[in-house]
């Protein structure tokens, strides 16, 4: 884990648009610890929650936004239940994540195309297929050996428990989900004029 780095000089702009953007208030984190307590990936973070709450409150901007922690945030949600101030600290992480994907600072290419990977499944077969999203990560960001050795760890228990079909699902619901994508993009272009 590496040290709090609070050398940047403090970003109000960036804060002021993280509460604009969230609707959260991070001047609220005491800095109790809870939520690094009960985070079960904070091992693998370089800034535990709680540090990226105190960053926030200064205006780091490029430390949080280059940091691997809100990446490798898996959204479980246990910060969120653990804040004694009622703090939706996952959605902090969501939306930090959203604003280092918008000024192109990711920490961890492998879990954004990943993600990238899930979305454009979803947006092709309108829900989750999961052997499709496979390919996907493994032939359009090039992830052919981790792709395999994950298909090859989960695979044949997914496969036995019929958890994993080799075919997309059933079409339901594409309608509602090309509108969803419409409507996302949408909000994009005109965040990005603002
Ligand atoms: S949501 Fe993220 S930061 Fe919060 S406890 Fe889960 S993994 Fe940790
Ligand atoms: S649990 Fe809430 S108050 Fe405590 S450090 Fe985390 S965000 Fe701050």
């Amino acid at each position: 884990m590496d040290a709090l780095n609070l050398t940047e000089k403090t970003d109000w702009t960036f804060i002021e648009q993280f509460k604009k953007e969230s609707g959260d208030n991070p001047s609220l984190c005491y800095q109790c610890g809870n939520c690094t307590a009960g985070c079960p990936y904070t091992h693998y973070f370089d800034y535990p929650v709680s540090m990226i709450m105190r960053l926030l409150q200064t205006g780091q901007k490029e430390t949080i936004l280059n940091s691997k922690a809100i990446w490798l945030c898996a959204t479980c949600e246990t910060c969120t239940t653990r804040c004694p101030c009622e703090i939706d600290v996952a959605h902090v992480m969501d939306v930090l994540r959203h604003i280092a994907r918008r000024e192109n600072k990711v920490a961890e290419k492998g879990v954004k195309s990943f993600y990238d990977s899930f979305l454009k499944s979803v947006k092709l077969f309108s829900r989750m297929y999961e052997v499709g999203m496979i390919m996907i990560y493994m032939l359009r960001y090039g992830y052919m050996l981790s792709a395999a050795k994950l298909g090859m760890d989960i695979g044949p228990k997914f496969l036995t428990r019929g958890k994993l079909s080799f075919f997309p699902h059933e079409l339901m619901g594409n309608a509602e989900v090309a509108r969803i994508f419409k409507k996302y993009r949408k909000m994009e272009k005109e965040r990005a004029k603002k």
